[in-house]
């Protein structure tokens, strides 16, 4: 079979509906949006655009589903996201070739991504027996303290384009083992990777209504009406600070449990004592993934005085020697950025940077021709420069310099972000007080991923509330009851 065949019975395989209550079936108004690949700006399948009332159908589903879901045993719900689990690294390459296709990063990556999402269905499959309460005699000996946990109930999950298997795992697996129903509402850049994955859940013996799932092209407008649901009783949203303020706001009509994964500003500390070869690959590894726009993204290089020059040198020759081209194509290392908006912004980043005395060192423009390609940049700027306090979510690695070590902990402290932040130095007294000192969710020492299904993943001040994945995931989906209980 050609490539080309291979992708289209592929994308032939994809439900392009709205799925409510276990059926796959076209948006009430019939309207449809296209997704396109953004390597090519070509249309690759059409897919049900959803309204208000659809998403009010899909609750309808999710709140009369809610309590026999939740009267089922850990075991089966453990059960089917551990079928879910073998299914999707079953279909890794398919999953791979969806992510790269509709979302542009290059294929190893989306493996990467595909790995990354598949444990959290392997995680929470082991999480969910595991949910548990307690037994205490009260501190005056009177009576007994019992908890008790509970599924928070009917969920509203609203999902980014930018890692469109991983972001919905993450949400839907830890739902699935406390025992709450879903509506998703998958970007409507990136959706396809998202509704095979609901299909998939389905054939893994999902109960209908559990996962409902509705993409629209109003977001705000179609939504709305949830909010002010009294059958909601949760909303997690993973992206941007912005639309999190909006959604925060809304929410709080009914009091909702509410879980932010939001915009963030990762500082990247390189002190004196650093090996640049880690630090400089642990830059590429923080700065590059999915084209630099993770959450997680090195946002600010800051850099010892003393190396910085040896740094920005060799941090320069491996960005520049990066293959930009699509996703799909054998080699690539660097694919699209997600639409037009996001190359214009990154023109515009650098032309601050220049104008607050910033020197391009390789990189800086957009690749003509089709697709939205921006050239992989590291530039010099002062590390008080006003454009790094923007998310920059693009290939730029602006590097600052710092001379002391309270002076880069005030530099990577002076953000309102708070989410991720990575600190290369061999001396681990200093990197005790640093990591102790960094006003951020995460840290990553001496490495530039930290993602892991295993660990809590959050942020503090405006890059959000909670935590998603290791002990503390399933939390966000559990009521604490307390039982007082006389002798
Ligand atoms: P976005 O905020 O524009 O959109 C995120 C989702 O919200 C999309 O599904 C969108 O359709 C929906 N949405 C937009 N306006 C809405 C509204 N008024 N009401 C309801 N839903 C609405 O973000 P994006 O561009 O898709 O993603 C990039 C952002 O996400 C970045 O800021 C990034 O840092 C953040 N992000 C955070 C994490 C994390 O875990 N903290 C992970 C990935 C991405």
């Amino acid at each position: 079979m050609t490539a080309e065949r291979a992708a289209d019975d592929l994308l032939a395989g994809v439900p392009t509906g709205v799925l409510i209550d276990g059926v796959w079936r076209d948006a009430r108004g019939g309207a449809r949006i296209g997704v396109e690949d953004p390597s090519t700006g070509k249309v690759l399948l059409e897919v049900a655009d959803g309204d208000a009332a659809d998403m009010v159908a899909a609750l309808d589903a999710a709140a009369a589903a809610q309590a026999s879901w939740a009267a089922t045993s850990p075991r089966d719900r453990a059960e089917i996201l551990r079928r879910a689990f073998d299914e999707v690294v079953r279909r890794a390459d398919d999953f791979a070739w969806l992510i790269s296709t509709e979302m542009g990063k290059p294929l190893a990556e989306s493996a990467g991504e595909v790995r990354y999402a598949a444990e959290f269905l392997r995680w929470f499959s082991e999480e969910a027996p595991r949910i548990s309460g307690s037994w205490r005699r009260s501190p005056e000996g009177t009576s007994r303290l019992l908890t008790m946990k509970a599924p928070v109930g009917p969920t509203l999950m609203i999902t980014p384009w930018n890692f469109p298997l991983a972001m919905a795992t993450r949400k839907v697996a830890p739902a699935v083992a406390a025992g709450c129903t879903m509506v998703l509402k998958p970007s409507e850049l990136t959706p396809l990777t998202s509704l095979l994955f609901a299909d998939l859940l389905q054939q893994a013996g999902l109960p209908a209504g559990v996962l409902n799932v509705v993409t629209t092209s109003r977001a705000g407008e179609a939504t709305l009406p949830l909010l002010g649901d009294p059958r909601l009783r949760k909303l997690t949203f993973t992206g941007s600070t912005a639309v999190g303020r909006i959604l925060l706001s809304a929410a709080s009509e009914q009091v909702l449990r509410t879980s932010m994964e939001l915009g963030g500003n990762a500082p990247l500390l390189v002190f004196d004592d650093a090996d640049l070869d880690v630090a400089v690959q642990g830059a590429l590894d923080a700065k590059m993934r999915n084209v630099g726009q993770a959450c997680t993204a090195a946002n600010r290089l800051l850099v010892h005085e003393s190396v910085a020059e040896e740094f920005s040198r060799r941090l320069s020759a491996a960005m520049s020697g990066l293959v930009v081209g699509p996703g799909v194509e054998p080699g690539v290392q660097v694919g699209p950025l997600i639409d037009a908006r996001a190359v214009d912004k990154a023109e515009r980043l650098v032309d601050a940077a220049r104008a607050e005395g910033g020197e391009v060192l390789t990189g800086g423009h957009a690749v003509p021709g089709d697709g939205h390609f921006f050239e992989p940049t590291v530039l010099r700027a002062p590390a008080t420069a006003a454009f790094v306090q923007e998310e920059i979510f693009g290939p730029i690695a602006p590097i600052g310099t710092f001379a002391e070590t309270d002076e880069a902990v005030a530099l990577a402290n002076s953000s309102s972000y708070g989410l991720a932040s990575y600190v290369f130095s061999r001396d681990l007294s200093r990197v005790l007080d640093v990591v102790e000192r960094l006003e951020f969710g995460m840290v990553g020492v001496n490495q530039g991923v930290i993602s892991n299904a295993a660990a809590p993943f959050g942020g503090i001040k405006q890059s959000g509330l909670g935590r998603e994945g290791g002990a503390e995931g399933i939390e966000e989906y559990l009521e604490t009851k307390y039982v007082g209980l006389a002798p």
